[in-house]
């Protein structure tokens, strides 16, 4: 039997209805991942034991006629930098090659407590660096929609495993776009929760002061479950709280949409604005109404995110010593051999590249000239959101200023891939939530609104999407 394509609703229906047994869904997704993954390159690692365990699990739920949770028996696929106990979680880096995760992200077991069944880890940037997904150590993810082109970054694996229906929906993370950037780039919902929402327990850090995790998935609905399973306050997690702004009764004659004129600039694909302002244009038709406003700093954002970034990198990254985790270089003599070689073999380019630069901005002397005035600007980046959102209750932009890219063709040009950032990045600093909703295509080739709101009120972004149209 062949199921594929299926929402999450759609799967748990059949299951209820019993028009096919968890374990035929489980079945089908890892035969569809056989077919697909060699060319698309989604999935590192498959699970495919303990994943039909997990689904004869849920059939047992069902057989007794006991209730199922809606994600019970639904496949899905995990990004690689997050902890799932027993399997391998590489963070797409030979240091972390062989590493095994001794405990459950706080996601995970959130997940297994409705009973999803977990396929496999999936692709993505080395430690999450990157927006195109070509920084992985173990080779690039291939566009579904053009093999010929990146799935966007980080989250790569898991936007293409949905897209090319490998799975009914993915965790991914996004420091500063990379839930919503493969999202846009492979035609999926990525919801970027507002800093706190979700617990990064047992994800492995970038950079924490940005780092959330969020769903990818086929539609919002699905958006909107994906995320009520994961979300709320961990002990594990400090940083993570309980809040909601309900957003019952929306009413769209009341809504007031903001239209930040320097996320319309030059150097946005004439075609990719026609399509952001079309579905802008949809909101209008059905009463919304629209207003130019400004986010001054913006200009700013790409400089402030490369500072603080790689600042926070060179903290979180020194665990990797060649001691406690992973790789160890066994030719090296003494100890500080030990580090250097087995932190210059473990991690690839683009990792050292952003240690380099963020120990040097962090050193005693330069502290106060990057990483302080950084810090100053990305106060004033937040400002200027607390300012128009006094004015409008959401903000809508494109996601990215182009398509995919052709695999390889910004990849020898860091400075290139770091302005892919520009529309996502300022959103993580301001620690909002945003959310990347498929428009229109360009040929084959998608399209992302994205929908930025004021903190917590992601379920008021979810319910503007729905306005749009739930597919
Ligand atoms: N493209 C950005 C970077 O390279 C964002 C990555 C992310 O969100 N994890 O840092």
């Amino acid at each position: 039997m062949k199921l594929q394509g299926l929402t999450v609703s759609q799967a748990h229906q059949g299951l209820l209805k019993k028009e096919f047994s968890s374990v035929e869904l489980c079945q089908s997704y890892l035969d569809r991942i056989k077919e697909k993954n060699e060319e698309i390159f989604a999935f590192l690692s498959i699970n495919e034991e303990t994943a039909i365990k997990q689904a004869k699990e849920v059939d047992d739920i069902i057989n007794k006629g006991n209730d199922l949770p809606l994600l019970a028996g639904i496949p899905c696929a995990v990004k690689d930098n997050i902890m799932v106990e027993g399997l391998k979680c590489t963070a797409a880096s030979k240091i972390l090659e062989n590493y095994i995760a001794p405990y459950q992200a706080t996601v995970i077991k959130k997940l297994r407590k409705e009973k999803a069944v977990i396929l496999g880890k999936t692709n993505l940037d080395e430690f999450a660096m990157g927006a195109s997904g070509e920084n992985s150590a173990f080779g690039p993810t291939k566009n579904p929609c053009d093999s010929s082109r990146v799935t966007g970054g980080s989250s790569s694996g898991s936007a293409a495993a949905v897209a090319a229906d490998m799975a009914v929906f993915a965790l991914g993370s996004d420091t500063a776009g990379s839930i919503r950037y493969p999202a846009s780039f492979c035609g999926i919902v990525g919801l970027k929760p507002t800093y706190g929402a979700v617990s990064r327990f047992g994800l492995i850090a970038m950079a924490s002061s940005l780092d959330q995790i969020g769903p990818l998935t086929k539609n919002i609905d699905d958006c909107q479950i994906v995320f009520e399973a994961i979300r709320g306050k961990d002990g594990m997690d400090s940083t993570s709280v309980d809040m909601r702004v309900k957003s019952q009764g929306m009413k769209i004659k009341d809504l007031k949409i903001g239209v930040p004129k320097e996320y319309f600039i030059k150097g946005v694909d004439k075609e990719v604005e026609r399509i952001i302002r079309e579905a802008i244009k949809r909101y209008e038709a059905m009463g919304a109404k629209i207003m130019e406003v400004s986010l001054p700093h913006t200009d700013y954002a790409i400089a402030t995110y490369y500072i603080i970034m790689p600042c926070e990198i060179s903290a979180n990254l020194a665990r990797y010593d060649g001691i406690k985790y992973g790789y160890q270089n066994k030719e090296a003599g003494d100890l500080m051999q030990v580090y250097l070689k087995s932190r210059g073999k473990g991690l690839g380019d683009e990792v050292r590249r952003r240690i380099i630069l963020g120990t040097y901005a962090l050193s005693s002397g330069y502290y106060d000239a990057y990483y302080l005035k950084a810090q100053k600007v990305r106060t004033l980046i937040r400002q200027d959101f607390e300012k128009v959102f006094e004015k409008v209750d959401v903000l809508m932009t494109p996601v990215s200023p182009i398509t995919a890219f052709k695999l390889g063709e910004k990849i020898e040009d860091p400075l290139q891939m770091y302005l892919c950032d520009i529309f996502t990045g300022p959103i993580s600093l301001a620690g909002l939530p945003a959310i990347s909703l498929p428009v229109g295509k360009i040929g084959e080739l998608p399209v992302g609104l994205q929908i930025i709101g004021k903190p917590f009120e992601e379920d008021k972004i979810l319910e503007i999407s729905k306005l749009y149209g739930n597919d």
